[in-house]
C-alpha cells in the first residue's frame, strides 16, 4: 500500500496537533454566527469547523439534524472564521451533498463505521473526489472494523485520511459516556503506519466536566489533535447540551493542555538514546529467556506424549497464574498485566506441545 496524505498534506493548511471545534448540530445561521463570533471575540478559533448536518440519534424523537438547508450556513464560517469545515455523512446522499456544497472534510460517524454496506457506499460517493476523510471508531472496541472503514475509503482513491477515537459504548462502565480504550489508537498507530488519530473528548465523557483531563491524556499518548463540540449556549444546545462548552472554555481547555512534542519530528537526546539502547539490551535477554523456557516446554511436552499426558492441566495453571501473578504485582507490574503476559505465554505453550503430539501422530500414521 502506498502511503496516505497525512492532515499537513490535505491541502487545507492544516497542522498537528489539530484543533477542531464547533457544535454537535447546526441549528440555525444566527447559531453558527454567534459561536463564530464568540470564537473570534474569545481567541478560541479552531483549526477545522465542525457542525453535524445530520445527526444519527440512538432513538427517534429528537432532534435529526437540519439537513442540506445547513450546508448553506457554511458560508458564515467562511465568511467570518475563514477556515475550513468538515461534517458527519452518514450515507451516499449525504457524502454527495457534501461535495456538491463544498465541504472540505467530510467525518464517518461511530453509528456508520460499524456498517461495512453503509462505509462502502460513502465510499463509492465520494469517489473522485479527493475529499479528506476521517473515520470514528465504531461504537465497539472492533480494531478491524475501524481499519476496515480507511482501507474502503483508501481503496477507492481517496488517501487523505485520519481516524478519531470517540470511545467505546460500554454497559458496564458508566464513568465516561463512551469509555476510551487508549491501546486502540495506539495499536491503529502501530499497524498503519503514519495514521494520525485525533481524540474526541466531548463524545467521551459526554459531559463538560473531564474534557481538560480527557485532552491532556490523549496529547500524553501522543494523539495528533482534539475535536471539542463547542456552543455559545450549550445549556440550550438542540443535541449533547451537556458535554458542549464555551468557546470562552474552549479557550481555557486549550491554554490548559500541556502539549507534547511529538518524537517523531526530533532527534532524540543522548539520554533517551542511553536509555533506548538499555531498553535494547534488556528485550535481548527477555528473547532469550524466552527461548530457554519454551525449549524447557518442548521438553516437558515431549515426556507428556511419551506418557500419553494431556497438554492442558487445569491445577497446574492455576498454580503458575496465582502465584506468579503475586510474585510481578510485588515487583510493581500491575495484575491485568501479569494476567495477559501469563495467559499468552500459556497459550504459547499449550499449543507448541499440542503441535508436537499432531507431528508426532502424522509420523506414525506415515
Ligand atoms: C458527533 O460527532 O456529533 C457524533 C454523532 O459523534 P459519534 O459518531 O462519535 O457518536
Ligand atoms: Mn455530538
Amino acid at each position: 500500500m502506498k502511503p496516505h496524505k497525512q492532515i499537513k498534506d490535505w491541502g487545507l493548511g492544516l497542522t498537528t496537533p489539530l484543533i477542531i471545534a464547533g457544535p454537535c448540530s447546526a441549528e440555525s445561521p444566527e447559531q453558527i454566527e454567534k459561536i463564530c463570533l464568540e470564537m473570534k471575540a474569545e481567541n478560541a478559533v479552531p483549526q477545522l469547523f465542525r457542525a453535524g448536518i445530520w445527526k444519527p440519534r440512538t432513538r427517534p424523537g429528537s432532534f435529526e439534524g437540519i439537513g442540506e438547508e445547513g450546508l448553506k450556513w457554511m458560508e458564515i464560517v467562511r465568511h467570518h472564521l475563514n477556515i475550513p469545515i468538515t461534517v458527519e455523512v452518514g450515507n451516499a446522499a449525504h457524502a454527495e451533498l457534501a461535495l456538491k456544497h463544498g465541504v472540505d472534510v467530510v467525518w464517518i460517524g461511530a453509528r456508520t463505521t460499524v456498517n461495512p454496506f453503509a462505509v462502502q457506499e460513502i465510499a463509492e460517493a465520494l469517489r473522485g473526489s479527493d475529499v479528506p476523510v476521517m473515520v470514528k471508531n465504531p461504537m465497539n472496541p472492533d480494531l478491524d472494523l475501524w481499519i476496515g472503514a480507511l482501507e474502503r475509503m483508501y481503496a477507492v482513491g481517496l488517501d487523505k485520511l485520519a481516524a478519531i477515537h470517540r470511545g467505546f459504548s460500554d454497559a458496564y462502565d458508566k464513568r465516561f459516556r463512551n469509555k476510551p480504550n487508549w491501546s486502540m489508537p495506539i495499536h491503529l498507530k502501530r499497524v498503519w503506519t503514519g495514521m494520525e488519530v485525533i481524540n474526541d473528548p466531548s463524545h467521551i465523557v459526554g459531559k463538560r466536566d473531564g474534557i481538560l483531563d480527557i485532552s491532556q491524556r490523549a496529547m500524553n499518548f501522543g494523539l495528533d489533535g482534539l475535536m471539542i463540540e463547542t456552543h455559545h449556549d450549550p445549556d440550550n444546545a438542540w443535541s449533547d447540551a451537556k458535554q458542549q462548552v464555551t468557546p470562552k472554555a474552549l479557550r481555557e481547555i486549550l491554554n490548559s493542555i500541556d502539549f507534547k512534542e511529538p518524537l517523531e519530528n526530533m532527534k532524540p537526546d543522548e539520554r533517551l538514546e542511553d536509555l533506548r539502547r538499555a531498553v535494547d539490551h534488556l528485550d535481548d535477554q527477555l528473547l532469550d529467556v524466552l527461548q530457554e523456557r519454551f525449549a524447557v516446554i518442548d521438553q516437558i511436552g515431549e515426556h507428556k506424549r511419551q506418557h500419553h499426558l494431556t497438554v492442558f492441566q487445569s491445577g497446574r495453571w492455576k498454580e503458575v497464574m496465582e502465584s506468579r501473578t503475586q510474585k510481578g504485582v510485588k515487583k510493581n507490574l500491575s495484575e491485568k498485566f501479569m494476567k495477559e503476559l501469563l495467559y499468552s505465554i500459556h497459550e504459547e505453550s499449550v499449543k507448541r506441545q499440542e503441535k508436537q503430539l499432531r507431528e508426532a501422530d502424522a509420523v506414525k500414521k506415515a
